[in-house]
Parts: structure tokens; C-alpha cells; sequence
């Protein structure tokens, strides 16, 4: 099977930002997909550079269009590659093989009759060099709130499409193709908009150079539109590419809803004019807005450095992001704090928690050799069935361009597996000398899940699936889209490893804002002030009285410290990871400033094992280390003789 995708060429008259990166993304996902399944795939993505407001921006800027959109174009270039964006082809319309494309189609169109020549009339602001329709006219005179000054009627010599001619045709194909313009929302609109009547098209220009020529009459410039829309087929060498017999028609272009308009009337009347088959989709996607509702702009000031955040987070995380974020139809909400919000509980705590903690138990009770499993239970019965049905959803969802709702069922299967090692509790199994063969299965489960995770967010991660295979013995052939829902296909005996975390969290706190750091040292400051007052107070008073019961709620734990370290723009805090009976905790503890990471690491500690987990700076503590403290003075509890992580203390 083939597969062909596109993006909208993009406009180069500022650098891309990452709200606007959604449509390449998704793009790409598609494409990534499609290439799993074994399709031949062809991913165009581009820009559009024969806008008469290119030039404009090139004229603020001192320079000619041409080197100010060469400028432009390697930084859309660096962003693709940033996000690891595999497009096959990236097609510039100021390039010849696209130029020489639209010209013949222009005058194909010409000759047949399609493109006729007349005029253009419309009320001309010479100090503003623009032409006003008469309904814009305010008492008659130039609308420009710093003009106002007389406008004269003039005639333009221009070409044009005749629309019109083909609304009927139009109309009927959509209605007979329910599948071409998605979603449905966007269908409805565009058959209401045809319906009202489509007036013929002015194609040309003559009060500016920049752009493609009319070939028979050069005074004339192609209309920006008539041109982009053709770097479809022009960039698959239409009309005897190679390429282009394989290719066309698109099998979807996908883009932003703003612009559907001229994807489904525009070019489908340019297509049958010229009487070759039309793309089988046109998909147009909300956009991302702020907070606020607000648009992502240059002039808003809100854009951020794209760069700097791809760096910042990593390329997946950024994907996983706008993909997770934007649900079909509707438009997404934008924010860094979102970004670190879903990198934070989706990614880091969700799936790079149970990669690392299911391999770390690999690695202890099994010394990272991966055992033969013994008879499935019904805990993995569920889980097989449900790798199934997960396959399914990614499947529907990603063939109706949906990628949001492909993540949500992906993450169904993450949180199942989750769910799995509370509910086997191998660290349990390990203490029976009878339940070997149990633990086995458990953990040869765990490698397969781990697999199966890694195959599913493989379009939308591309950075994962290597490490993931790093971690089980570094085979990529472990990624193969017909196995993500087969059971039984790591071998036992290879060794696996526990590995870095696959998302670092991230510590919020060093992302706030001024506004907000100032909150916070205030908030320091008092509790400054506070253990000032405590130190005066000599002892704190007992509190009062509680029974037995009330405290055997407490569960005690020893914990072995496998990590220490500090607490990034803070001087209390200590990050610790600790180990309690096979299980890998986090947590958050104020030692800082009385212990260094050295003092702790291999140490074993008193860990209050139920306590709720509560975020700090950002990271998530799962319990409390016990410590004792008077004034200045603060000693960890810890245990001296060989009791093992996960032992009561009471
Ligand atoms: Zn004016």
C-alpha cells in the first residue's frame, strides 16, 4: 500500500513557532504509523514563498525576499529536524520544478477556457497602494484609520478561475464522498459556503513582481493561492514523475482550520479541472490557543523560543504534548506549565515509572536475566485481551487523524500495567521459596508490557523505542507494529537493565515566573521565621494523646537509599530514591543542609511508607524519611544492623 501525506506549505515571514509545529507533528505521526504497517510512504511538508507579504517583511528588514526567506526556511528546517520530523521531500515554491508545474497548469487552464481574462475594479488608495471593495470604503474615502484621504475607481487587467463552473460538480463529490473533508464540523461548513454561491476567481496580479509568472503574458503574477496549493503535485513531478504515478492522489492533507476553505474549493476545482483524481482526505485541526483563549503570535509576545524548549523538555515530551493536548475538532490549550504537567504525570510517573520499576525488579530477584514464565493467570489474560483492544483504538484513531484519542487508549494499557505490579506485589512473591514460578511469570510480563508500550508510542516518540530496546538487549527488531498485540515474543535468558530514567520530572520551580519566585521567597521567608521562633521555644509540646490503633495506621518501613541528590535552586531539599521491598520510591526530604548525597547513599533509613504523596517543587514525594531535630541540629534515623529495604519498624 501506498500512503501519501502532506502538510500546508508554511509561510517563512517569521520563524515557526511550537504552537504552530502540531500540523507537522501529526503529520509525522501518521507517516511514522503508516511506515510500521509497511506502507510505502511519501511525507511532503514546505513553504510558501511567493506571498506579496514576504516581500514586505523583507523590505522592514533591508533585504531582498529571496535571502530573507533562504534565512528563514533553514531555521522551519532546524525546527522539523529538532522534532525529529521525517519528511520524505521539502518543497520551496520559489523552486524551479514547482514554478515550471503551475505555469503549465495555468495555462492548460487558459487554453480550455477555465482561466478567462477581465477585469478587475476596485476603489485605489495610491499613498496606501491598496485596493478598497466599495463596502469597505468609509464615506467613500480609504478605511486606513491613519488615511481617510480620497480613493479613485481603477480597473486592473486581471485572469480568472472560473469557480462557478464546477460548483455543481463540487458539491456532488462531497456529498458522495462523506470521507473527503474531516471532521464532520468542517464538512458542514464547506458544503454551506459552496452552497451560498462560488464567484470566479481573480488569479493574477500585475501591481507587484514577486511570484510566478503568467508564461503567455508576463506583466501578470500567479495568485499566491493557485500557486501554493499545486507544490502537491508539482513536488511529486506532476505531470510524468515518476513519484507522481506511484503517489497521487494525496491520501490526506492535513492542516489548520483557518485555512480548509481553499483546500476543499480551490484546489479540488484546480484537480478536476484538470481532470485528475482528487486527495481522498482534507483534515483540518483546531489550533492552539493560550490560557487565556488567545492566539500563539509574534505581535502577542507570547511565543517562546521553540529551540529552547525542545531542549529544555526533549522531542518527545514536546510531541507528546501537542498530540495529547489538541482533541479532534476542537482547539488545544497551550502553556509550558501544561507541557510540564504532562511530562510530570503521563510520562514520568506513569510510563518511565513502571519501565524502571519493573525492570529494577528484573534486576534483583532475577539478576536482569529475563525468566521463562509459567502458566498466564487472570491478571495477564486481562492484559493480553487489553493489548488487543488498545491496537484497535490506535488503529481507528490514527486512520481518522486522531492522534489525541490513539495516546488516551495507549495510556489505558499503561496504567493497566501499572495496576499489574500493585496487584501481583512481586516483592511479596519473592519471599515465598513456592511462588518462584508465579514471580517468573510476573516478571517476564513486565518485559513484554515494556515492549508493547514501546511499539505503540513508537510514531509519536520517536526518540523512545532505541532506548527502550537499549534496555532489553538492545534489539530493534523488537519494534514491529504487527506485535503489538502478541504475547510471548522476548526471549528468556537475555539480560536486561534498569537504565537511566526514561523522563527526568521536572522541578517546576525553575520555571516560575518573577511574579511567582517572589511568592515563593516570601513564603521562605516566613518559614525562616518561624524556625527562629521554634529555636526560642526551646521544645515543642507533646501532642496530645493517642491510642494503639490510631498509631499502628503509621506504617514503618526500613528504606534502602539507591540515590541522593539535592534539590536543583533550593538549599533544604534533598531528592532521595529509596528502595522498600522491591519498590523504588521517591522522596522529597528538608536534610539538605545536614547531609550531603554521600552520607546517604546505600545508607538504610525509617520511612513513613503510607503517607498520601504530596509534590514539592514540582516532584512528587511518596512518603517521609523520620529524622530528629533541635535547633540547628537534625540526625537521619538510620538502621545499622543487615534488615533488608521493606522491613516493619514498630
Ligand atoms: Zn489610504
Amino acid at each position: 500500500m501506498k500512503y501519501y501525506i502532506t502538510t500546508p506549505i508554511f509561510y517563512p515571514n517569521s520563524s515557526p513557532h511550537i504552537g504552530t509545529a502540531y500540523t507537522t507533528v501529526a503529520a509525522d505521526t501518521l507517516a511514522r504509523y503508516h511506515r510500521l504497517l509497511g506502507d510505502q510512504v511519501y511525507f511532503l511538508t514546505g513553504t510558501d514563498e511567493n506571498a506579496q507579504k514576504i516581500v514586505r517583511t523583507a523590505e522592514a528588514n533591508n533585504t531582498d525576499p529571496k535571502v530573507y526567506v533562504d534565512g528563514v526556511v533553514e531555521r522551519f528546517k532546524d525546527l522539523w529536524r529538532a522534532l525529529e520530523i521525517s519528511n520524505d521531500d521539502f518543497i520551496r515554491t520559489t523552486e524551479e520544478r514547482h514554478q515550471s508545474v503551475v505555469q503549465l497548469i495555468f495555462t492548460k487552464l487558459y487554453e480550455q477556457g477555465d482561466i478567462y481574462k477581465s477585469e478587475y475594479s476596485g476603489w485605489y488608495c495610491t499613498p496606501c497602494e491598496t485596493f478598497w471593495m466599495e463596502n469597505k470604503l468609509i464615506d467613500g474615502k480609504c478605511p486606513n484609520a491613519d488615511c481617510g484621504r480620497d480613493v479613485e475607481l481603477l480597473k486592473e487587467e486581471s485572469y480568472f478561475f472560473r469557480l462557478s463552473k464546477y460548483q455543481g460538480a463540487l458539491l456532488k463529490y462531497i456529498e458522495e464522498h462523506p470521507e473527503f473533508i474531516q471532521p464532520v464540523s468542517r464538512r458542514n461548513e464547506m458544503i454551506k459556503f459552496i452552497e451560498g454561491g462560488l464567484e470566479d476567481l481573480c488569479v493574477s496580479r500585475t501591481t507587484f513582481q514577486w511570484g510566478i509568472k503568467v508564461p503567455f503574458d508576463p506583466k501578470h503574477v500567479v495568485y499566491v493561492w493557485l500557486d501554493a496549493l499545486i507544490n502537491y503535485i508539482s513536488a511529486l513531478g506532476y505531470p510524468d514523475g515518476q513519484k507522481y504515478q506511484q503517489y497521487w492522489p494525496a491520501d490526506v492533507h492535513i492542516m489548520g482550520k483557518d485555512i480548509v476553505r481553499f483546500h476543499a474549493i480551490i484546489w479540488p476545482i484546480i484537480l478536476m479541472a484538470i481532470d485528475i483524481p482528487l486527495p481522498k482526505v482534507i483534515y483540518g485541526h483546531g489550533w492552539y490557543l493560550t490560557k487565556d483563549g488567545g492566539k500563539i503570535s509574534k505581535s502577542r509576545g507570547n511565543v517562546q523560543d521553540s529551540f529552547a524548549l525542545i531542549q529544555r523538555y526533549g522531542s518527545d515530551a514536546i510531541r507528546y504534548f501537542l498530540l495529547r493536548e489538541m482533541q479532534v475538532g476542537t482547539d488545544g490549550t497551550y502553556s509550558e506549565d501544561n507541557i510540564v504537567e504532562r511530562l510530570n504525570s503521563d510520562l514520568a510517573n506513569d510510563f518511565g515509572n513502571f519501565v524502571s520499576r519493573s525492570l529494577a525488579m528484573i534486576v534483583k530477584y532475577r539478576e536482569g536475566i529475563v525468566p521463562h514464565p509459567g502458566q498466564d493467570g487472570p491478571l495477564e489474560l486481562e492484559l493480553k485481551a487489553l493489548s488487543s483492544e488498545v491496537k484497535k483504538i490506535v488503529n481507528q484513531s490514527l486512520e481518522g487523524c486522531d492522534p489525541a484519542s490513539a495516546l488516551e487508549g495507549i495510556w489505558r494499557f499503561v496504567g493497566r500495567c501499572n495496576k499489574y505490579v500493585d496487584e501481583t506485589a512481586p516483592w511479596t512473591l519473592a519471599k515465598k521459596e513456592d511462588q518462584k514460578e508465579r514471580l517468573d511469570t510476573v516478571l517476564y510480563t513486565f518485559v513484554e508490557c515494556i515492549r508493547i508500550m514501546a511499539i505503540l508510542t513508537a510514531p509519536f516518540m520517536p526518540g523512545l523505542p532505541t532506548r527502550i530496546c537499549s534496555l532489553l538487549g538492545n534489539d530493534e527488531k523488537l519494534i514491529r507494529w504487527e506485535e503489538a498485540d502478541q504475547w510471548g515474543i522476548i526471549d528468556s535468558g537475555i539480560q536486561v537493565q534498569k537504565g537511566e530514567p526514561l523522563f527526568p520530572r521536572i522541578d517546576v520551580s525553575q520555571y516560575l515566573t518573577e511574579e511567582e519566585t517572589k511568592t515563593v521567597d516570601q513564603s521562605q521567608m516566613e518559614s525562616i521565621e518561624n524556625e527562629v521562633a521554634k529555636t526560642a521555644l526551646e521544645f515543642e509540646p507533646i501532642k496530645e494523646e493517642i491510642s494503639i490503633e490510631e498509631f499502628s495506621k503509621v506504617d514503618l518501613r526500613v528504606g534502602k537509599v539507591l540515590s541522593a541528590e539535592k534539590v536543583e535552586k533550593t538549599d533544604k531539599l534533598m531528592k532521595l530514591e529509596v528502595e522498600i521491598s522491591g519498590e523504588i520510591r521517591t522522596i522529597v526530604s528538608g536534610i539538605a543542609k545536614h547531609y550531603s548525597p554521600d552520607d546517604l547513599i546505600n545508607q538504610y533509613v525509617v520511612v513513613v511508607a503510607n503517607l498520601k504523596p504530596t509534590k514539592l517543587r514540582g516532584i512528587t514525594s511518596q512518603g517521609m524519611i523520620l529524622a530528629a531535630s533541635q535547633g540547628e541540629v537534625l540526625e537521619v534515623l538510620m538502621i545499622n544492623k543487615e534488615l533488608p529495604g521493606g522491613s516493619r519498624v514498630k
